[in-house]
């Protein structure tokens, strides 16, 4: 099955084809499918956000669709960045500072006050009445020093089993990731949705 991925971050589009292509999809970038949009992400909720993507994409190309809208959730920051995570301390501002800037925010809270989720809301639009919705959660901490050279975005700082999302394969990233989970379970949904159709 095709699916469109709606995104722009080249870094999730290397993720949902890993995750996505050996279970048998055929996923094809924004560019691959010729649509050019960058609705604006005004939902309040990671899910009503992936909503607004998967739509416009879907709108713009008729071809089934996937969008993720993901974060990361801070216990000590109160779910800061959360659905904010890509705008966090200015949309412009290098990644990097951006992570310094949340260690600083982090500075003094101890150990085991530390505990951060990474969230990824799917959604699926096959038609524009059919969309399949998953969520993915990956619990963690926040580490006291960016650490490893993979990944993107706060992966040098989310810590899981000791090792920084940075510090692992890829394949070792999405057998645990918000990403891989959520994906996972939409493979387990069209699979089911397909299966009873037949
Ligand atoms: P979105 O494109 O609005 O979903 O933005 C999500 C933001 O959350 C990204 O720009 C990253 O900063 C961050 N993010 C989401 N998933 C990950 C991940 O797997 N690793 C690191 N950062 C992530």
């Amino acid at each position: 099955m095709k699916l469109v991925v709606a995104t722009n971050n080249p870094h999730k589009l290397v993720e949902f084809r890993r995750i996505l292509e050996p279970i048998g999809f055929q996923v094809l970038s924004q560019k691959e499918a010729g649509v050019q949009v960058n609705p604006e992400e005004n939902g309040e909720t990671f899910a009503d956000n992936a909503r607004i993507k998967a739509l416009a994409v879907y709108e713009a190309c008729g071809l089934p669709c996937v969008a993720d809208d993901s974060g990361l959730c801070i216990d000590a920051l109160d779910g800061r960045p959360g659905v904010h995570s890509a705008r966090y301390l200015g949309e412009d501002t290098p990644q990097e500072q951006k992570n310094a800037g949340i260690l600083k925010e982090m500075a003094n809270v101890p150990k085991e006050k530390r505990g951060a989720q990474f969230v990824s809301a799917i959604c699926c639009v096959l038609t524009r009445d059919e969309l399949v919705e998953t969520v993915g959660i990956c619990s963690g901490e926040i580490g006291e020093k960016p650490l490893g050279e993979g990944g993107f975005g706060y992966d040098p700082i989310f810590m899981v089993n000791g090792k920084s999302y940075s510090q692992l394969s890829g394949g070792e990233k999405d057998a645990i990731s918000h990403r891989g989970k959520a994906l996972r379970q939409l493979h387990d949904r069209l699979k089911n949705r397909f299966d009873d159709k037949k």
